[in-house]
């Protein structure tokens, strides 16, 4: 029977993500643990490469960033100062009947007034703050002297290395600082898959310019971010701007944007591009009282305190919106039945798990051990996989269910001419080349690469 809905839904996400290895659920086996994910072989290669790309493109395509893996673990006061102590909450209600609980910003502001739930009706508790940090102790003895926290953003790691980083390397403002790492937040709603976690990975960048050249670098960045998706093959029509009002604006920030995408759930937020003004190095300078003012030494030694453009995106998230974008569900016969569609991930060359998947036609007389030869010589430049069992057919829709953009198929002719196979993803074409061109096609196929 044929399934009449093709649209990309996020239990189909969810689901393929599971079978092929992408993500599975924390702990499954103890019922998993909320707000928490695992990536499997293919997801960890998605993960990296996304990272991978972004790291390209933030430091080695500019040349004034440079990179920094600070600890998640920071002094106490890092958050004091940061204001996340005071500031960084979320307005929780409970429902009394039901017990389901909200964030008070995300339910129906005349519900919340009459103090009524949106499930079942039933009436909210008052709303109260909740701080989203993580707390643990460090050292044996569980006190307040040995409090700390898991740290909700990576920025403050950057902001309190910016003087050590401008001593050892030697840069001048304007200059960036970028950073991948893990982030942690005690979420109070966890929903849609690996949208909204309580631990996830961000890929920051902090840019430091002088006060009044903000706003220049601030269209800037904005520019550089949604150019970046461009160039990662994302459908454009999914990604717009979003300007945070007066009320929206965090306690830190002069003017915000955020790039939303068209997720299966609507609308959402992907990524941030923010003003932060001095707010950050200025409150570093008063609770640490070391002096955080940048020395222009170009000009007459001119004394500031730098503020601060940030691009914030969540590199999990974004893990799941390329996984969104990629996903079709496509029609390729007319025969009536299932096998009519096909599901394919149009993942960028650059970011498949798999670049190049090697199938010989028949496991007997030789073929096999062709084409293990064949991967052998295409190991050093690309990720590989090997499949011999089943229908030629079938294996090429394992493969466009995995994303891989590039199969070979290994066959008679392969014996006698030294030519095999090479069949595109997207367009399902095939074409013969050479066994010894083969490296150097399959690079420039990459290089071309634009998303049909
Ligand atoms: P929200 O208001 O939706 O809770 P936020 O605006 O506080 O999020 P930022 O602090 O700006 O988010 O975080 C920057 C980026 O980090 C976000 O654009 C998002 O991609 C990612 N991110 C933030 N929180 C989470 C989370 N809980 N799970 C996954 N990614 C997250």
């Amino acid at each position: 029977m044929e399934n009449n809905d093709r649209s990309v839904t996020m239990e189909k996400i969810t689901s393929l993500a599971k079978r092929k290895g992408f993500v599975f659920q924390s702990s499954e086996i103890y019922g998993g643990l909320s707000g928490a994910w695992d990536y499997g072989p293919y997801g960890i290669e998605l993960k990296n490469r996304i990272q991978r790309f972004w790291w390209k493109e933030m430091t080695q395509l500019h040349d004034n960033i440079v990179g920094l893996d600070a600890a998640i673990l920071m002094h106490p006061r890092v958050w004091e100062a940061s204001g996340h102590v005071e500031n960084f909450t979320d307005p929780l209600v409970d429902c009394k009947k039901c017990k389901a609980r909200f964030r008070a910003d995300q339910i129906d502001p005349e519900k919340l007034q009459k103090h009524e739930c949106p499930e079942c009706g039933g009436e909210l508790t008052d709303t109260r703050k909740f701080n989203l940090m993580f707390k643990t102790h460090i050292g044996p003895v569980e006190n307040d002297s040995g409090l700390i926290y898991l740290r909700p953003e990576t920025a403050q790691g950057i902001y309190v290395n910016y003087k050590n980083i401008i001593q050892s390397n030697r840069m001048k403002i304007p200059f960036g600082i970028a950073q991948v790492g893990k982030a942690f937040r005690n979420e109070i709603v966890t929903k849609n898959f690996i949208f909204r976690t309580c631990e996830f990975e961000q890929m920051e960048m902090q840019y430091f310019v002088k006060p009044g050249e903000d706003e220049k670098a601030f269209e800037y960045w904005k520019n550089e971010r949604w150019n970046y998706y461009k160039k990662l093959g994302i459908r454009m029509e999914k990604l717009r701007w979003h300007q945070h009002g007066k009320d929206e604006l965090a306690h830190y920030a002069k003017d915000a944007y955020d790039i939303e995408y068209e997720f299966p759930m609507g609308w959402k937020e992907l990524e941030g591009v923010h003003n932060r003004s001095n707010y950050d190095l200025s409150r570093h300078q008063e609770f640490s009282g070391k002096d955080m003012q940048y020395i222009d030494q170009d000009n007459g030694n001119e004394r500031y305190i730098p503020y601060i453009i940030e691009t914030s995106a969540g590199l999990t998230r974004q893990l799941l919106m390329v996984l969104c974008d990629a996903y079709e569900e496509e029609k390729i016969a007319d025969n009536g039945n299932e096998d009519d569609w096909r599901t394919v991930l149009h993942f960028h060359p650059l970011l498949a798990p798999v670049t190049v998947a090697v199938l010989p036609l028949m496991k007997k007389d030789g073929l096999a051990e062709l084409a293990q030869d064949i991967r052998n010589e295409l190991k050093e430049d690309f990720v590989t996989d090997y499949d011999q069992a089943g229908a030629i057919g079938r294996r090429y829709r394992r493969q466009d269910e995995a994303g891989t953009p590039y199969c070979i198929t290994i066959d008679y002719d392969s014996k006698e001419d030294g030519t095999v196979t090479v069949r595109d993803r997207d367009t399902m074409e095939q074409k013969r080349v050479h066994r010894s061109e083969l490296r150097a096609y399959i690079h420039e196929q990459i290089k071309q690469y634009k998303r049909k």
